[in-house]
């Protein structure tokens, strides 16, 4: 699937690391769309099918006190909830509202601000959707992948028909001033068949809050598509177009996650994309039938990366945070490979994401597969701030400071 970075972060460093902050609900398990790229459905991972289409009212009432339950022992700052699937709103408005409901009763109280996201593909949103998400103060991420062309091709519904426009007038009824405050920003995926500036003008005319920008998940074995003339480092040459056209606005016109992360941690600050930085993930997924999962985008290593053996039935989320796998999701440095900790980027870079460096031969002991790309963006967010720290200075010395 596509559809899962909005909401998600890593935590920054200052939390326990054995503390979830990010609670990825699946409440509902099958999409409308028939996205060519999507892990959940169309890479190596086919627990779908065994999921039951909607999350019952049992699990959400135990799913909801776990949650409660462990950030009020944990008592972490943040904490984000964030309604997923498939696609969520094809549960309808009754299903998310007996969760949002229940989880907001029960985290009553608590010291933690719980976020409460929903990411969705947009084409059922409406009027009925929204009134519900003001009720809980319920934001909205919404995946769009640029211009109509690109998002057409790549976002196809199941009849294979264009889903732009529907997307587009859902976005609509979203920046109207009644629902503005709901409207949480777009997630787009990498296009390399689409230009940088394009794509980034094509989300900027929907007036988004915020933008992040996915690379297409893939490991070393399910390679990202790379045309063949198109050089070393593709994706890094068409992330800094990207960086360029968003830099050298005269103002500022969104927050861009990916880019704004890249100079906090330049700046001596922490990362809020799960791309950057040294941390590891928080990340804990629920699965609609109360199997609790790793990060998501581990689907697209193998039918089972993503899974453990633990169920919200039997085991709290105190007992899913000592099970071997998700210690090794938050691993952070200590869990990359001799290269990454001696790369002189690591500090920034983090290996990339933890699937994204899988091999059939070594495991997850490798550099991540865009090891080239996110050096050369790196390089370049560094050459760019280091020309213009030298410009700043140049003007001051000139005594043109104001010009
Ligand atoms: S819209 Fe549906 S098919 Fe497309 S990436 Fe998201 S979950 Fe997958
Ligand atoms: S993935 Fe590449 S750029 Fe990133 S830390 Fe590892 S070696 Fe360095």
């Amino acid at each position: 699937m596509r559809c899962e970075a909005a909401p998600s972060a890593t935590s920054p460093p200052a939390e326990p690391a054995a503390v979830f902050t990010q609670f990825v609900v699946k409440l509902y398990s099958r999409c409308n769309f028939g996205c060519p790229d999507c892990y959940v459905y169309e890479h190596r991972d086919r627990g779908w099918a065994a999921q039951p289409l909607v999350m019952s009212p049992a699990v959400m009432r135990r799913l909801s006190g776990r949650i409660a339950e462990h950030l009020r022992s944990h008592r972490p700052e943040r904490a984000q909830v964030i309604l997923h699937g498939g696609e969520p709103l094809l549960a309808g408005p009754p299903v998310l509202e007996r969760f949002a409901r229940r989880l907001r009763a029960d985290c009553q109280g608590l010291t933690t601000r719980v976020d409460l996201l929903v990411q969705t593909n947009a084409s059922r949103l409406d009027r009925a959707f929204l009134e519900t998400f003001r009720r809980y103060g319920i934001t909205v991420g919404v995946s769009l992948d640029g211009t109509a062309e690109s998002h057409d091709r790549r976002r196809p519904d199941r009849a294979g028909r264009g889903t732009h426009a529907e997307v587009a007038r859902a976005l609509t009824l979203l920046r109207a001033p009644r629902y503005r405050p709901l409207y949480g920003g777009l997630l787009c995926v990498v296009d390399l068949e689409a230009d940088p500036v394009e794509t980034y003008e094509a989300l900027l005319a929907h007036e988004p809050p915020a933008v992040d920008l996915l690379l297409p998940h893939a490991t070393w074995h399910f390679p990202p598509p790379r045309p063949p003339d198109g050089g070393e480092a593709p994706y890094g040459r068409w992330l800094a177009a990207l960086f360029d056209r968003w830099f050298d606005a005269p103002r500022r016109e969104t927050a861009l996650r990916l880019f704004d992360s890249l100079l906090d941690l330049y700046l001596g600050g922490t990362s809020t994309s799960e791309m950057w930085g040294p941390y590891g993930s928080d990340v804990v997924v629920i699965q609609p039938s109360g199997l609790i999962e790793y990060n998501d985008v581990l689907k697209t290593v193998s039918a089972e990366a993503a899974r453990s053996a633990l169920h919200i039935g039997a085991h709290n989320f105190d007992r899913a945070a000592a099970d071997p796998g998700f210690a090794a999701e938050r691993a952070g440095l200590a869990g990359l490979c001799a290269q990454c900790r001696s790369c002189p980027v690591v500090d920034i870079c983090g290996g990339g994401l933890r699937a994204h460096r899988h091999s059939p031969d070594n495991g997850f002991d490798n550099p991540s597969c865009y090891c080239a790309d996110l050096s050369f963006l790196i390089g370049h967010v560094r050459e760019r701030l280091t020309h213009g720290v030298s410009m700043l200075r140049a003007r001051f010395v000139q005594g043109r400071w104001s010009a």
